[in-house]
């Protein structure tokens, strides 16, 4: 259990226990696999069993435009016959530049380039070794320390596993994680702020608790504070309090330390603007975006740097010392290319903040009867529902009854895919599903997608 239902990942539902006789691909767990999907189109999966199921989160927030794009897919067509792949080393190809060209161009923020790499765990180690080159170059190699939060989820690799806090993801490896990360509170209004707490007071002592980490860690030996602008799989889009991340901001700032804004899941336009971070007045210094930017067309994560770090490589060793070889996949970026420009050509991030009002809506009025609702937050087309036993005192359901990943599962079989979140199931609060349908939804769907959700809801209760 703790690392299939534990995990903060696909759903599981639709799986069937195998009685042996199964095939040799090693899928996330050994006993329950995967439904077997056989083509997908616009918002629908069509599954090998023959049934049709409505894509709600687009996988993990990752289909921004649904499947089967024509012309995404005539674009990979294209790259591929033009040129597959080349090693960065020495080559650079067309859809790498215009994708980074595409992104930064005009970008109010001071964000100079983009690294391109596979997976949002690639962006976020990319983050942090480019974090620590900045300070070496800098002269401060004394700078060792991150602060990251809890209930944070940045990836599965080494590095970023470290500055995370999902507990069954990191239990085989302790003592293997990187040891100079440590954690501060979670912004997470609904289950932190206390009642006897202003919005504003509750920002206060967020803030106040990251500088007082600062000062027990030694303000001049950290690198960066780490955050997910709007956190995605472990509590379920939250946003921070009023202030938090521009006060966070601030504090880097002072101490000489980098703000990295990890928005693998709510970057690209998810939240209603770009990025999560236009909503908060601040900029970070290095931001990591990753799930929609290829919308699932391709595997592509990117890594976008602030002027101030690129000329600080640029006042020392004039290069990022990291590379990968499948770094700026032309195929991959040719996808992401295709995928952004439609999002642009069609300001699919405007529609995405108009139909998220409406789901918004939907929501209440399809759940205004289930007691078992604790909060619906959310912005633009990424929103989650937290669960809890008891709506005065806030307690959890008990992480063995499953309660959002009942949901989930109930909610799939009624033909709906919900992204489930870790939540209790890993010992922390926010029992939650999430919905994170693709911009080009329409309303009929997300009418049909809520009183499916609240269907299943109705029969887990
Ligand atoms: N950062 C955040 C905020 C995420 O949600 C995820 C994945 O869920 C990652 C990083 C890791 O991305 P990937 O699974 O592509 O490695």
């Amino acid at each position: 259990e703790l690392f299939t239902t534990a995990n903060a990942e696909l759903p599981t539902v639709g799986n069937t226990k195998t009685k042996g006789g199964e095939g040799r691909l090693m899928h996330r767990s050994l006993i329950q696999h995967p439904s077997m999907v056989e083509s997908a189109s616009g918002i629908y999966l069509n599954l090998a069993n023959g049934k049709r199921v409505i894509d709600a989160c687009g996988g993990a927030a990752v289909a921004l435009i649904g499947h089967a794009n024509e012309e995404v897919i005539q674009a990979i067509s294209d790259q591929a016959r033009k040129v597959s792949y080349v090693h960065t080393q020495a080559y650079t190809t067309q859809p790498a530049e215009e994708l980074a060209d595409l992104i930064l161009d005009g970008n109010p923020h001071g964000l100079e380039k983009a690294f391109f790499v596979c997976s949002g765990s690639e962006a976020v180690e990319s983050a942090l070794k480019l974090a620590r080159q900045y300070h070496f170059e800098n002269g401060q190699p004394q700078r060792k320390h991150f602060i990251g939060r809890k209930q944070a989820y940045h990836g599965n690799t080494m590095a970023t596993m470290s500055i995370s806090t999902v507990a069954s993801r990191k239990i085989p490896y302790e003592g293997f994680c990187y040891p100079h990360v440590s954690y501060v509170s979670p912004a997470y209004p609904y289950q932190y702020q206390r009642v006897d707490e202003t919005e504003d007071e509750f920002t206060a002592r967020l803030l106040a608790e990251i500088e007082d980490e600062f000062q027990r860690v030694g303000p001049d030996t950290v690198i960066a504070f780490v955050a997910e602008t709007m956190v995605g799989a472990t509590a379920g889009c939250v946003a921070p309090p009023v202030g938090y991340i521009a006060g966070a901001r601030q504090i880097c700032d002072k101490h000489g330390a980098l703000l990295i804004l990890d928005e693998v899941m709510c970057g690209t336009g998810r939240t209603g603007t770009y990025f999560a971070f236009e909503q908060e007045g601040a900029v970070p210094d290095i931001v990591t975006v990753a799930k929609g930017l290829g919308g699932g067309y391709g595997p592509i994560a990117g890594v976008l740097m602030h002027e101030k770090v690129v000329s600080m490589l640029r006042q020392g060793s004039n290069a990022f010392n990291h590379g990968h070889t499948y770094q700026a996949h032309p195929i991959a970026c040719a996808a992401a290319l295709a995928v952004q420009r439609i999002v642009k050509r069609e300001d699919l991030v405007a529609r995405c903040a108009q139909l998220g009002k409406q789901l918004e809506v939907l929501l209440r009025i399809e759940l205004i009867n289930c007691k078992s609702v604790g909060e619906i937050r959310g912005r633009g087309l990424f929103w989650a529902v937290e669960f809890v036993k008891d709506r005065e005192t806030k307690e959890t359901f008990e992480p063995k009854l499953r309660f959002g990943l009942r949901v989930q599962e109930r909610a799939f079989e009624k033909g709906v895919a919900l992204y489930p979140g870790a939540g209790t199931v890993d010992g922390s609060r926010g029992d939650h599903v999430l919905l994170a349908p693709p911009f080009t939804t329409t309303e009929e769907e997300l009418r049909r997608i809520c009183s499916v959700f609240r269907e299943a809801l109705e029969e887990v209760e």
